[in-house]
């Protein structure tokens, strides 16, 4: 018990200390007043990848963790966050990057605080640090690429690349399951004249309405994508001729009666459409050019209409 006591005291921080750091979820180490590491929690051996064995007895700015703040400036010569804190005894906060026994840097955010003795001196200093790319990165991260690969940016539409794949996963369901399958390409009116009478913002803002309105109005395992400039794809599952015609119709009335004030003057678009189901052969371009053309059909017939075949 002695023994154990000295020894602790000569290793560092108190067993009881080393058992809480230990129980952290933050990577923590204690100095000594000479920045000798005396204590590394295992934490600190997860986001740095040294063992306690490699680093406890060494100074802790002899070529390991290396810290440098966001400009890659060194830290361990001159501003060390924990040498300020050994001298002053003001615990300091920051965001800075270690370097992983690997070699790559990991972003941290490090607090110091000092351990002082019954009198009140400064003997020893703490860094806690914990690992931000575990935290923020990975899930926003995935979440934020995910949405790239998928969503159309000012629509909030799927976007072109997602809308065929989708669109060929469900044309190799249908042949699979044999079950009925229809789109729907719809081109906005004269949405130059809409550009050109208010403003390209203008214009955005219509795009994103015709986007809500489609998507608002078509079931959830449709899919509204953004083919180009100002023409959506809608893919309509489980639809035999009749039902494609009723939901293309629905949703260009619905168009049709979508408005927004802009300075107090109405802003409102059309949409010209062509529908069509897939057939036995189709592949993604037979069958969206089929639609295309069927939309031309419309837009020669006097616009804001759905021709079908
Ligand atoms: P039509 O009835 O024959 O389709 O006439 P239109 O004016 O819609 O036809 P056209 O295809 O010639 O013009 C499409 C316009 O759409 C041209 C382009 O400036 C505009 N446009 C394309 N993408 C965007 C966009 O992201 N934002 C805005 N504001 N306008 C866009
Ligand atoms: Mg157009
Ligand atoms: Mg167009």
């Amino acid at each position: 018990m002695k023994r154990e006591a000295k020894e602790g005291q000569a290793a560092g921080p108190d067993r009881e200390l080393r058992r809480l750091l230990d129980a952290l979820n933050d990577g923590a180490y204690v100095t000594d007043g000479g920045r000798r590491i005396i204590f590394w929690n295992r934490a600190a051996e997860r986001i740095s990848g040294y063992r306690r064995s490699e680093v406890q007895g060494r100074r802790c700015a002899d070529n390991i963790l290396v810290h440098v703040d966001g400009r890659g400036r060194s830290l361990c010569r001159g501003c060390c966050p924990l040498g300020a804190t050994l001298r002053d005894g003001r615990t300091r906060r920051g965001e800075i990057f270690l370097r992983h026994k690997d070699g790559h840097r990991v972003p941290v955010r490090v607090r110091t605080l000092p351990r002082r003795d019954r009198l009140g001196n400064i003997v020893q200093a703490i860094e806690l640090f914990d690992d931000l790319s575990e935290k923020l990165d990975l899930g926003a991260r995935i979440e934020e690429l995910r949405k790239l690969a998928m969503v159309d940016r000012l629509t909030g539409a799927a976007n072109r690349y997602f809308t065929e794949k989708s669109l060929e996963a469900r044309l190799e369901d249908r042949r699979r399951l044999a079950s009925p399958l229809g789109v729907i390409f719809f081109d906005i009116d004269d949405f130059k004249r809409i550009n050109d009478r208010f403003s390209h913002r203008v214009g955005d803002r219509a795009l994103r309405t015709v986007a809500r309105t489609l998507q608002s109005n078509v079931r959830s395992a449709d899919l509204v994508g953004r083919w180009g400039g100002e023409e959506f794809l809608v893919i309509v599952g489980h639809a035999d001729g009749r039902i494609l015609r009723r939901i293309a119709e629905k949703l260009r009335l619905l168009v049709e009666r979508s408005v927004f004030r802009e300075k107090e003057r109405p802003v409102n678009v059309t949409l010209s459409g062509g529908a069509t189901l897939a057939r036995e052969h189709d592949t993604v371009q037979t069958l969206v050019e089929r639609a295309d053309l069927l939309m031309y059909r419309s837009k020669r017939a006097g616009k804001n209409r759905v021709s079908f075949s």
